[in-house]
């Protein structure tokens, strides 16, 4: 269940609920409320959604409070009607892309009348249920639960009113109870309180420890750079400046509410954002499923790779740097760096391996209309990994006026998590997204290919630490896993050191890095990014592993069966439901991460069209 800390006031105390990470934040603007805020609100972490309590507010005034506060969630405690409720919900933020929630409050004492429920089934997000008193809010005690037994709906709801560390216990009873199936949070206040709207943090401490008391595996990184055993940066000293001064800058800069504004208006306005969730009704009717789509292919330059280019831009632009370089393999990356930087009027650089130049030609064309440089990289065997090299070396000569652009989650820290952040805009969406068409934020599954895993990551991201979604990652088993032909990472790989950080690698007994292979050249990567080794080590996530001829299948499968030709990376992701079986009314979404239009001729090769 979420936790909603409602009745907020001071910025200090605000500050430090953020870091206990609730998922909602309260905030009344009701002036007869002791808890009335009329004060400014400190950073808090986009994670949190900020909340505006009304009650029976003018509509103007409830707008007004959302575009100053950039409020996410409004909640509704007097008797606004189904009317007042609709207009909210379709109030257009100027600083988001998402809808505002609205969650509208229902006092219950002994009894409850459900039918007034029912005008605004189609007009909130989430229905409150609080305990009746004289004054609106906050009476400090609880209802009887055992009314919502009764409860006829599958809205998803907040439980409130005098919630404290006493009712731990039966907040576990009532979890195991019928009643509590459509449970969406709890909203805690009064009981956590030293004075009027001044939080104790040691008892909201206390109280959200209590109630997990399971321990659960953090997937996320730790201060260090690690996930798990794996992260972490490796690198050579000359680097060490670089990599340090993103290191303690990202979070910060991302916190800013220019960066977030500036990144969230680029993401609409440049990029297409939010992607549709398509229901794929055609290929769920021929799986027995419900599949849905989430359309990064849709996203400007056709995948999900410019969501993390966009990101990192803004972070350059902040750090003051003017010179950007990137190294690409099939060229996808080295595109959608080349696009941001023409974008920004910012000088870009990329690295290439000569023989890749070759086979990617329409893309060094882009690259070079875009107005970026691309550099042969000669050595070797001339492919991603000479380019990589001849990237980091651009690096260490021109410390202070660049920024390396990486375009996977992978190397070193903090650039796995930076890049995960940036495509954590996936599951966002997903979340409201879902919600908007089967009710709840949480499917059954989440799916996605995996090369170095920015889109996976992004599409698992804000479903990690809820248990009932399961993960699955799919990798490129090339001619087969067996063959020594693949990029099966997750099979075949041993802990190791790739692109400055600590993974699972596919490598010889010596330790020397396995070429791989797949006929994408997005998954032809012979690692895995350190969140993913560590998704696959603790069991969190099921790897699968694609062949190419089964990849082709399912690409040409859904072209017919949607209208949607996919990226043969994305066909690896479609092939698994020729090998797994799931339920008729689970609900599956898998990351579409891109269009098939690059790819055009080695389907045209394949298939003999
Ligand atoms: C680059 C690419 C991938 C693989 O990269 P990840 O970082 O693993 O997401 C997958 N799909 C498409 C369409 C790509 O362009």
């Amino acid at each position: 269940m979420k936790l909603k800390v409602c009745g907020m006031k001071y910025p200090d105390n605000i500050t430090q609920v953020s870091e206990l990470q609730p998922d909602y934040m309260g905030f009344i603007f009701y002036e007869k409320s002791s808890r009335y805020f009329d004060q400014l609100i400190p950073n808090v972490p986009d994670t949190i959604k900020k909340t505006g309590v009304f009650v029976n507010e003018e509509l103007n005034t409830v707008i007004k409070k959302i575009n100053k506060y950039n409020l996410q969630a409004i909640q509704l405690h007097g008797e606004e009607s189904p009317y007042y409720c609709n207009i909210l919900r379709s109030t257009k933020l100027i600083s988001s892309t998402k809808p505002i929630e609205i969650i509208k409050v229902f006092s219950i004492k002994d009894e409850f009348n459900f039918d007034v429920l029912t005008p605004y089934e189609e007009v909130c997000d989430y229905f409150l249920f609080d305990t009746k008193g004289k004054l609106p809010g906050g009476n400090g005690y609880t209802f009887n639960w055992n009314i919502l037994n009764n409860y006829p709906s599958t809205k998803p709801f907040f439980l409130s009113g005098g919630i404290g560390l006493d009712e731990v216990e039966d907040i576990k009873k009532f979890k195991q109870s019928e009643a509590s199936k459509y449970c969406y949070a709890l909203d805690l206040n009064s009981q956590f309180e030293k004075e009027p709207a001044l939080k104790n943090i040691s008892m909201l401490k206390e109280f959200k420890n209590k109630l997990s008391n399971k321990t659960m595996p953090n997937y996320n990184v730790n201060e260090k750079g690690y996930y798990g055993e794996f992260g972490g940066a490796f690198i050579p000293e000359m680097l060490y400046p670089n990599v340090e001064e993103l290191r303690q800058n990202y979070l910060k800069i991302m916190a800013e509410p220019d960066f977030q504004k500036e990144f969230n208006q680029l993401l609409k306005d440049y990029v297409g954002r939010p992607s549709p969730l398509y229901f794929a009704k055609r290929l769920s009717e021929k799986y027995n499923t419900k599949i849905y789509l989430k359309r990064e292919d849709l996203n400007h330059t056709g995948a999900h790779k410019i969501n993390n280019t966009i990101g990192q831009i803004l972070m350059a632009q902040r750090l003051g740097k003017t010179r950007i370089i990137a190294e690409t393999g099939a060229g996808q990356h080295g595109v959608a760096t080349a696009t941001v930087c023409a974008l920004m009027g910012l000088e870009c650089i990329v690295y290439m391996g000569e023989i890749d130049i070759a086979r990617q030609a329409p893309n060094v064309a882009r690259m070079k209309m875009l107005g970026a440089k691309v550099v042969p990289a000669l050595s070797g065997s001339r492919t991603l990994k000479d380019a990589t090299n001849e990237a980091i070396r651009d690096w260490i000569n021109n410390p202070v006026d660049t920024h390396y652009i990486i375009g996977s989650a992978i190397g070193p820290h903090p650039y796995p998590d930076m890049v995960t952040r940036f495509q954590a805009v996936i599951s966002e969406e997903i979340k409201w997204q879902l919600n908007e068409q089967e009710g709840r934020e949480n499917p059954d599954y989440v799916v996605a290919c995996i090369g170095g895993g920015s889109n996976a990551a992004g599409t698992y991201y804000h479903f990690l630490h809820d248990e009932d979604v399961g993960i699955i990652a799919v990798e490129a088993a090339g001619l087969g896993v067996d063959s020594g032909e693949s990029a099966a990472t997750s099979v075949l790989g041993k802990e190791g050191i790739i692109h400055g950080c600590k993974t699972l690698l596919m490598q010889t007994n010596d330790g020397q890095i396995t070429e791989p292979y797949s006929i994408s050249a997005g998954l032809d990567y012979p690692g895995v990014g350190p969140m993913h080794a560590h998704l696959s080590k603790t069991g969190r996530a099921e790897f699968m592993s694609i062949t190419d001829s089964d990849a082709m299948d399912a690409g040409l499968e859904l072209s017919k069966l949607e209208g949607i030709i996919p990226a043969i990376e994305t066909s690896h992701a479609l092939a698994i439901f020729k090998y797994k079986t799931f339920k008729p009314d689970d609900v599956v979404v898998m990351s579409l991460s891109g269009r098939g239009d690059k790819d055009l001729n080695t389907y045209i090769d394949y298939f003999k069209l």
